[in-house]
């Protein structure tokens, strides 16, 4: 049985006062009903690292770099969001794969850094509307996956979490379909599967893709859909608890 865990992805939004004020009100609700992890923009990562401090949801960054440390400015390195609270990073969302141009290899190597430092990488996979329309989603989403396990094996994936998350779904207010997601993830099973049958059939598997309040239920009722990485609804207290209690 898997446990159903809903992320936050809160991008490049917030200020000091508003990120305060989600933190309050995600904690003034009482304990999570389900696991519960928050990736805040780096810069808030100590502010909302003290206002977790014996409460009951995990703290994760949107992105790491590969290197131990040295001259790569504007990147993180893993110790360092370690030294900050985190227990998971987002690896390959769409928007680094698409707007920073970050390879299925690079992920790779984020995934492995992330293992070898005890982060949990949240392995983000998923095809854009071109590639699904012509029927090549299963194919996009294996390459991804395969360039991760070429890096660090299958026994190293089992550590991980993967979110599969279309791009067309993505900050559109069009979330796929219960149907369309578990297809997919079910695929993701069958191929981790053909590796490994204990890891496909344990590994949590989020679905990410314009979540809310209201179609989180249909959502997690699928058998092989593990819980949610929300961006936009994930900046209001109220729609990010609904998704949460919808994963009790
Ligand atoms: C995301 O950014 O990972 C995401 C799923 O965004 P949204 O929920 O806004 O579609």
């Amino acid at each position: 049985m898997r446990d159903l865990l809903v992320a936050g992805n809160w991008k490049m939004n917030g200020s000091r006062a508003s990120v305060a004020a989600l933190v309050r009100g995600l904690l003034d609700a009482g304990p999570m009903p389900c696991q519960t992890l928050v990736c805040p923009p780096n810069v808030f990562l100590h502010q909302v690292q003290t206002q977790l401090q014996g409460y009951d949801i995990a703290l994760g960054a949107q992105n790491v770099d590969w290197h131990e440390a040295g001259a790569f400015t504007g990147e993180v390195a893993a110790n360092m969001l370690l030294e900050f609270g985190c227990s998971h990073v987002l690896v390959g969302h769409s928007e680094r794969r698409s707007l920073f141009s970050e390879t299925n290899e690079q992920v790779g190597l984020k995934v492995d850094k992330c293992l070898a430092s005890g982060l949990v990488p949240v392995i983000c996979v998923g095809e854009s509307l071109a590639q699904r329309q012509a029927g090549a989603t299963i194919a996009i989403v294996e390459a991804q996956l395969k360039a991760v396990l070429d890096k660090v094996g299958i026994q190293a994936l089992g550590r991980s979490i993967i979110a599969y998350e279309p791009v067309w779904a993505i900050g559109t207010g069009e979330s796929a379909t219960p149907d369309q997601a578990e297809t997919v993830h079910v695929q993701i099973r069958e191929y981790l599967a053909k590796q490994e049958l204990k890891i496909a059939e344990n590994i949590q598997i989020l679905y990410g893709g314009s979540v809310n309040g209201e179609n989180a239920a249909s959502l997690f009722a699928q058998e092989n859909i593990d819980g949610a990485l929300v961006g936009g609804a994930s900046l209001q207290v109220g729609e990010f608890l609904r998704i949460c209690r919808a994963a009790a």
